[in-house]
């Protein structure tokens, strides 16, 4: 059986396009037939709140997963996405850290849980996903490590802006040391440039600088800075379906596409 390819959508920095990538990302999959779960993994719950998830829909969530290893079926919702499935999550994600000090597997958690669902589908009955997209909290802690280990790949969004390469070095190191030993095959598909302006000179600066830095690795496809995106969730869908011919959710369609290639490139 075909695995689903894991992603973990990661920057320690906040504000940078993380959760929005991931929804919209997960959709534009979705919209071409791949099936899809997002696993929110950020105690603000954005990418719940942004699919449309209310807070007393989430009666499980992935600190369930990790901290009560509570079966993934159990806290998997459906949303207004066909085909696009998530884990929500909640503010008790900000207790994780501390819940799993004593445990020295502590960054297995989530990966196990993947494994063990995956090991479940073959037994029938359960969705098979094609793709799991990690929504990483703005930080390099148990979460993110948990994510990291889990993962086939990362996607790391990095804002057109002031002080955009700031911290790579950190979340580089943090990778280093992941595949030193949690996850040796961790891969980076890719980083995807977000919020360009393009009547702001410094975002191309940025854009010049991050390609001159990670060369390939950056999708040739660039997400403007477009306020539809930014007012999708707040009526609890993606832009994709708030708006699906705006240049937001154009790029969004265009970048799913790009990671497709990757992988096909990948698997070839
Ligand atoms: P993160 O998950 O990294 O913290 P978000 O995806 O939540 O970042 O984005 C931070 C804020 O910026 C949110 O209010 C979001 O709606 C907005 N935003 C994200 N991407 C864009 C974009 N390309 N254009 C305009 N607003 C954006
Ligand atoms: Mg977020």
């Amino acid at each position: 059986m075909t695995r689903p390819r894991i992603f973990a959508v990661v920057n320690q920095k906040g504000g940078v396009g993380k959760t929005t990538t991931s929804i919209n990302l997960g959709t534009a999959l979705a919209a071409v037939g791949r099936r899809v779960l997002i696993v929110d993994f950020d105690a603000q719950g954005n990418a719940s709140t942004g699919l449309g998830i209310s807070r007393a829909e989430r009666l499980m969530t992935s600190y369930d997963l990790v901290v009560d290893r509570v079966p993934l079926e159990e806290a998997v919702l459906s949303t207004i996405v066909p085909r696009l499935d998530i884990v929500p999550g909640d503010e008790n994600l900000s207790g994780v850290e501390t819940e799993l000090a004593g445990d020295a597997h502590r960054s297995y958690r989530l990966k196990e849980s993947l494994h063990s669902y995956i090991d479940r589908v073959e037994q029938g009955g359960l969705v098979k996903y094609d793709y799991v997209l990690i929504d990483c909290p703005p930080s390099l802690s148990a979460l993110t490590v948990n994510a990291m280990t889990a993962s086939d790949a990362l996607l790391v969004p990095l804002q057109c802006e002031f002080l955009a390469l700031e911290g790579l070095t950190q979340l580089l190191r943090t990778v280093e040391v992941v595949r030193s030993g949690l996850n040796p095959t961790l891969e980076i598909q890719g980083v995807v440039l977000t919020m360009y302006d393009r009547r702001n000179s410094l975002s191309d600066q940025v854009a010049n600088e991050v390609r001159a830095f990670f060369g390939s690795k950056v999708y040739n496809t660039v997400i403007p800075r477009n306020v539809r995106l930014s007012e999708a969730p707040s009526f609890g869908k993606p832009a994709l379906l708030y708006d699906y011919r705006c240049p937001g959710s154009e790029a969004y369609i265009r970048l799913a596409s790009e990671v497709l290639q990757r992988e096909k490139a990948r698997a070839a």
